[in-house]
């Protein structure tokens, strides 16, 4: 699951299905509509990015997460019982964010910054980058939040580089993420955050080079 910076966290028992059928996919008929239609670009991007970051073939859709609204949720990954049915769902809201960026990368480059409104507006897409690779941790088992946010981070530059800003744009927007956006979870989303999250923590999936997030 993914939460906003602007909701508290919360946790919905249903989210995590106990279906006895690890075969059994997608887990509800919501969800069968949306896998059964053809992805969008973004979502295409998205599952090839995931998939790269996974090593599985999942699918990605934008549409009705199937959960209460309201909580700040951006997007959802569904398990059955311990294991991830194979998929996640995002808001459209993100597949909107993902698509502009991909238009045009680097009129998101916090880098270039002078007022709130474009901090806003690049820390609108930093958290659309990050629900990818997020949810992709999930994809691959992992149910800790703040151990999932904290490998997720770590792949932003990665899913803003598929979308086509450069190296040095993406490493950008991860390091904005981490210096300005990270730390605010430790108030507003602690279930998020981890002290080890950080260079050379526990959490550095790369504990050998100095660089980080990225
Ligand atoms: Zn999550």
């Amino acid at each position: 699951m993914r939460v906003s910076l602007f909701a508290a966290a919360v946790v919905l028992a249903a989210l995590c299905a106990t279906a006895a059928h690890a075969t059994l996919r997608p887990l509800r008929p919501s969800d069968a509509r949306l896998l059964a239609r053809p992805a969008t670009y973004e979502e295409q991007i998205a599952e090839q990015v995931a998939a790269r970051l996974t090593g599985l073939h999942p699918q990605v859709r934008c549409g009705p997460l199937g959960v209460p609204t309201g909580y700040g949720i951006l997007g959802i990954t569904l398990f059955i019982g311990t294991r991830p049915a194979g998929y996640f769902l995002m808001l459209p809201q993100l597949c909107t964010e993902l698509a502009a960026f991909h238009a045009a990368p680097a009129s998101f480059d916090p880098r270039s910054c002078t007022d709130s409104a474009c901090l806003i507006k690049d820390s609108d897409t930093a958290m659309a980058l990050a629900t990818v690779s997020h949810e992709s941790y999930h994809l691959l088992g992992y149910r800790n939040e703040a151990k999932v946010e904290c490998y997720g981070m770590q792949s932003i530059w990665f899913v803003a580089s598929k979308l086509g800003a450069s190296l040095a744009e993406s490493q950008a927007i991860a390091s904005f993420y981490a210096t300005q956006m990270y730390p605010q979870r430790r108030t507003k989303t602690p279930a998020y955050w981890s002290a080890e999250c950080r260079n050379g923590g526990t959490l550095d999936l790369r504990p050998s080079l100095a660089r980080w997030p990225s």
